[in-house]
């Protein structure tokens, strides 16, 4: 058994496994015809519960081949250029690679006793982040393990930070559109059940800094305390940026924490030409990036940053086995001081590997294209009749529903619209995402993979169109 064991006598053993699964993979990825192949949950549970754990093959071919049949085969595809649905964008190669190096080498992120050079190159890609953002010479950070955790932790920081150790009193407010992860948050927090105030969007998604004003003011008068804003720089459904300027300067002005969530509005960071839809970011006290969403690293690659390093202090504690508190003074840099996890995984790699390879501008002029392919499907779908579309991208969501000519019953016009994202998940023809605005089930492109051509976009929208006609057609016979 000690053959399979990562180490000097080994290296042939690994290359030549290794090389076999990223054979398969590359030739799966080169003959991938549809996102999806439409498989149930009833087909492919027990493909995997026939096999016996404690039975090993011993043979990686035939592992492979095994894995072929439940999993690989039937894989969602994200590279693919019908892939339309959540917030996964397809990966660039050097961060591939980098995903390769990290896991054999195996660094650990949470001292500089277990990883040397990887706490530093986390750290250069902190500080190059917390440069792009604009957050000053006293900004920090460190990666975590996605946008819930990011949140989570510059709340944390937020709710330290905060004048008052009564938190039934401390207040968070964040738009209507936010994330979910706030409120998860919040509780984890030990926040009180109505501590998040939903505060009411525009017509274009983003926070109405009247109505933040208005609550700010309404918090003030009841003797509440402001512990932070969330500003969301691309929500999840919308793609709708919050004003930062004008939150920027609520913020100040009743003293609370300005967290922005650009998980997903991050990638503008690298922009050539749209860098300026998140200006403002650079008053945050912290803000969340999701590297996995638009800068086309793969999952996991996340970071909070925070405008003054020493707010991570409330993040720290010593233990003598790991990261006593002498290694402070004797400068030794010491990443889990500033971390919610111990054990870390070196995702920082990933990033360094796409700007040595690829350069910032790389990355930016790859979410441009998907931006600009958004906004080139905010047209098609506004000329189309047969289609509703709800708001023109900030970023590169666009969320629509089928709207049939002869059909007014709403009730009727959502189930023929859950039936066409239902129909099309089953055909693996394409994947779409769906949510509801005011009440009524939409269809959403969030569209990342610049490969994605505006004929895939029409092609797509004739096949739900097709799907929701045929429902509707089905459910008149029923009727008659
Ligand atoms: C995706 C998302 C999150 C959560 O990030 P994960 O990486 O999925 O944990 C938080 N906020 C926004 C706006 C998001 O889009």
């Amino acid at each position: 058994m000690r053959s399979h064991l990562l180490n000097d006598t080994t290296a042939e053993h690994y290359r030549r496994s290794v090389t076999q699964g990223v054979e398969r993979v590359a030739a799966k990825l080169a003959t991938t015809e549809r996102p999806f192949t439409g498989i149930t949950v009833d087909a492919l549970a027990p493909r995997i519960d026939a096999i016996d754990l404690d039975q090993p093959l011993h043979d990686t071919a035939a592992v492979l081949d095994e894995l072929e049949d439940v999993y690989l085969r039937d894989a969602v595809y994200f590279h693919h250029p019908r892939y339309l649905a959540h917030l996964n964008c397809p990966v660039v190669i050097p961060a591939v690679l980098g995903e390769a190096v990290l896991s054999a080498v195996n660094s650990s992120l949470d001292t500089w006793d277990q990883s040397a050079g990887g706490t530093l190159i986390e750290r250069k890609i902190i500080d190059w982040t917390t440069g792009r953002i604009g957050l000053g010479p006293a900004a920090d950070g460190v990666f975590t393990s996605g946008g819930t955790q990011s949140n989570l932790q510059a709340l944390l920081l937020a709710r330290e930070e905060a004048k008052t150790d009564d938190l039934a009193r401390l207040r968070v407010f964040a738009s209507e559109a936010s994330h979910f992860s706030v409120q998860k948050s919040a509780k984890l927090l030990g926040l009180g059940p109505d501590a998040v105030v939903a505060v009411p969007v525009d017509h274009d998604k983003r926070m109405r800094t009247v109505a933040l004003a208005r609550e700010l003011e309404r918090c003030a008068e009841a003797g509440l305390v402001p512990m932070a804003v969330v500003a969301t720089a691309g929500t999840t459904d919308f793609g709708s940026i919050d004003p930062l300027p004008g939150i920027a300067g609520l913020c100040e002005r009743y003293g609370a924490w300005m967290h922005v969530d650009a998980a997903y509005g991050c990638g503008l960071l690298a922009s050539l030409k749209h860098r300026g839809r998140i200006d403002g970011i650079e008053h945050a006290d912290s803000v969340t990036v999701d590297y996995h969403k638009s800068f086309f690293q793969p999952v996991s690659s996340s970071a909070v940053l925070v405008r003054d390093a020493a707010t991570l202090r409330h993040a720290t504690y010593h233990a003598e086995y790991l990261n006593p508190r002498r290694m402070v003074t004797e400068r030794i840099p010491n990443q889990v001081d500033k971390s919610l996890q111990t054990t870390r995984r070196f995702d920082a790699l990933k990033l360094w590997m796409t700007l040595r390879v690829m350069g910032a501008d790389g990355i930016g002029r790859l979410f441009d294209e998907v931006c600009d392919l958004a906004a080139e499907g905010w047209r098609l779908l506004a000329a189309d009749p047969r289609f509703d579309v709800v708001v023109e991208p900030a970023l590169s969501t666009l969320v629509f529903r089928y709207v049939p000519a002869a059909v007014t019953d709403p009730a009727e016009i959502d189930h023929a619209n859950l039936h066409a994202r239902k129909a099309l998940f089953a055909s693996g023809d394409a994947v779409v995402a769906g949510t509801k605005v005011a009440g009524r089930h939409y269809l959403k492109f969030t569209l990342l993979n610049p490969e994605t051509t505006t004929a895939d976009i029409t092609a797509v929208l004739d096949l739900i169109a097709g799907h929701a006609e045929q429902y509707l057609g089905e459910s008149l016979d029923r009727a008659c």
